[in-house]
């Protein structure tokens, strides 16, 4: 068993390997490395053309494109295909019936498109096919991931020694963080909710304000905290938390802030609402699904301030960052309490030597290297401290927001 267990036995005999290896046989419909070169380049040419069409189509499909996905329901296939048919099938069918969103002119929601260098740098990445699990396993995602990690906290001001968890977006940001928070509370209380569950356990007080995010509920009644058993801090006319509103509670407690109202952009008045919650001891965690990235801003700064005092973060880099889907961040002051609510460890796994362990942090254990579509964006845009990169968008923001102030009140008056 032990010998098992050793790290060298990721490292098997090089004519082992070439013995294994499938040579010319047919590797998932294609049958030889000229193949699979052949349809990657056709994939990245029709991705290409792809983006290019969508500033002239509209940004929603059209009811034709919409009806024509019924070819791709046909009954589970009794023969196989080459792969080249299978990308021009869904490239003929379904990329016509796809929502515009990596267009310059969608704007919905607070979703953007993706960067061109995120896309490129996750199709390597993809290639690599690095189960960023382990770093025995991916030790170059590992270490691209230490790395990212290490220039967001610093990009948003965050505490240096921070944890930080590379998930699939903000819902799971918001389970992550809450999960450490949930095992440092009660920690704190004598119990330990990782092993022994809330069955019986002290209650913890959950504060929301009144416009909160649905996903925060979501990742509260995940983590047996409840999605209504939780107290409703009444909000002003922007949604922002109201401190004179603040209800009295007693014992462990999670204080939910919020950086950017999905309604109205507002952010809660974090210095304040920090010193009320903190002065009870409670764990402070912030919603900054796109808002956290204005601490990134010289210019927007000030919407952020003291929000650095918080114990956790959760924020998406599919949103003001633009990496592909699907990327959240969540970050954690207390390091060990994230590592405690998330350790997993197993016979087979084996030492990891020095690098960081990305499962240490994560719900998941396998999973893509997201880190490396961070990585690469912060490395081609980052340019200067205090960050520029995003400030230049905001004007574009202010634009179009008197854009659609000024037709508002055209339709008013009509
Ligand atoms: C988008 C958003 C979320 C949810 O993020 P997902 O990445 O979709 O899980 C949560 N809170 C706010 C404020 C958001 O804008």
């Amino acid at each position: 068993m032990q010998e098992y267990l050793a790290a060298d036995r990721l490292r098997t005999d090089w004519d082992v390997q070439q013995s294994l290896t499938l040579g010319e046989a047919d590797v998932g419909g294609v049958n030889s490395a000229a193949e699979t070169r052949g349809l990657l380049l056709d994939a990245a040419q029709r991705a290409a053309c792809y983006l290019e069409s969508c500033d002239a189509r509209p940004v929603l499909p059209t009811p034709a494109a919409l009806e024509r996905l019924a070819e791709l329901d046909i009954p589970l296939p009794d023969a196989a295909q080459p792969a080249s048919k299978t990308l021009c099938q869904l490239d003929e069918i379904a990329s016509p019936a796809t929502v515009a969103t990596a267009g310059g002119r969608f704007f919905g929601f607070v979703h953007g498109g993706a960067l061109p260098v995120s896309v490129a740098t996750n199709w390597l990445a993809t290639a690599w096919d690095q189960n960023t699990a382990l770093p025995s396993a991916a030790p170059a995602a590992a270490e691209i991931e230490r790395v990212a990690l290490r220039w967001l906290l610093e990009l948003f001001g965050l505490p240096e020694h921070a944890a930080g968890a590379f998930v699939t977006g903000t819902t799971m940001a918001h389970f992550s963080a809450l999960a450490a928070a949930r095992h440092a509370l009660l920690r704190q209380q004598g119990w330990d909710v990782d092993a022994d569950g809330l069955f019986g356990a002290p209650a913890i007080t959950v504060l929301v304000g009144d416009e909160a995010h649905p996903t925060l509920f979501k990742a509260l009644g995940l983590l047996g905290l409840g999605r209504r058993r939780v107290l409703r801090v009444p909000v002003d006319a922007q949604g922002r938390m109201r401190a004179d509103k603040w209800p009295t509670f007693g014992g462990p407690a999670i204080v939910c802030l919020q950086a950017g109202n999905v309604n109205t952009g507002a952010f809660d008045p974090f210095n304040e609402l920090i010193d009320l919650a903190h002065s009870t001891g409670a764990w402070v965690h912030v919603d900054g699904a796109f808002g956290l990235w204005a601490s990134a801003s010289s210019r927007q700064a000030l919407l952020t301030a003291g929000i650095n005092r918080a114990d956790s973060w959760a924020c998406d880099a599919h949103k003001w960052l633009n990496v592909p889907y699907d990327s959240g961040l969540a970050f954690v002051r207390d390091a060990n309490a994230l590592r405690a609510a998330m350790a997993v460890s197993a016979e087979y796994f084996p030492e990891q030597g020095s690098l960081r362990t990305p499962s240490a942090f994560t719900p998941e254990l396998s999973r893509r290297a997201r880190g490396v579509d961070i990585w690469a964006v912060l490395r081609t845009l980052v340019s200067a401290r205090p960050a520029a990169f995003l400030s230049k968008r905001s004007p574009r923001a202010r634009l179009i927001a008197a854009a659609c102030r000024q037709s508002a009140a055209s339709t008013a008056v009509v």
